[in-house]
């Protein structure tokens, strides 16, 4: 686990104390803003996305980049996002899981986005937990989960509107943001749906299910 070093300097703000920056400019003092760049620069986060994903992951990526961070296209990243259009390959969650990536699902629907569970292998409920739980209410979704990742849905137009895509794109960034400065996303234990207005919101719950066994990685 990362720990912010922010709070090891002294910090000023400079939109309240004008006499500051000569201080700064002979070391006394340091630039909060600039220590928290520095910090979420030290993160690499990856994007493994189908190519119907670009438009999300490029305004993600961009948000991301204005925020400080620098190392957006990391192949052994600190964070990966998996973005599919249509359910991903469970697959694909294989690796990160086993190497206990950090990792967030983001899923195209078609003129929605769903993005979550974030996962923290083996202490937050993962993909897995989801799709029992999902399970429940919609009992086909075993047999489909074996269809995931093989239809075509991944290529050609979306019917996403281009502002429900950069909404998404935000609510992706802040949470990525939230891990990166050391808090608790939002889509912990959730998944969160938007669209298919950009204003539009729907979150419910992810818990661990008792059939998966994916707290255990954290005893192993
Ligand atoms: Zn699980």
């Amino acid at each position: 686990m990362r720990a912010s070093s922010t709070s090891r300097y002294p910090s000023w703000d400079r939109t309240r104390d004008r006499s500051s920056p000569r201080l700064a400019a002979r070391g006394a003092v340091v630039d909060a803003s600039s220590v928290e760049h520095l910090h979420r620069s030290t993160w690499s986060i990856g994007f493994d996305a189908d190519p119907g994903c670009r438009p999300i992951v490029d305004a993600t990526r961009h948000i991301l980049s204005t925020a400080g961070l620098t190392r957006l296209r990391s192949s052994e990243p600190d964070l990966l996002v998996v973005c599919s259009r249509g359910e991903a390959a469970r697959s694909r969650f294989e690796r990160p899981s086993l190497f206990g990536t950090p990792h967030l699902a983001v899923v195209i629907d078609e003129d929605r986005v769903r993005t979550g569970p974030f996962v923290r292998p083996g202490l937050t409920p993962c993909v897995g937990c989801h799709d029992l739980h999902r399970t429940a209410w919609e009992p086909a979704w075993p047999a489909l989960l074996h269809q995931f990742g093989r239809s075509s849905v991944a290529v050609g137009p979306t019917a996403l509107a281009a502002p429900t895509a950069h909404a998404a794109a935000v609510e992706i960034a802040v949470d990525i943001l939230a891990v990166v400065d050391g808090q608790r996303p939002r889509t912990t234990g959730h998944c969160l749906l938007v669209g298919p207005q950009h204003d539009e919101r729907m979150t419910w719950s992810v818990p661990f299910h008792p059939g998966c066994s994916c707290d255990l990685l954290a005893a192993a």
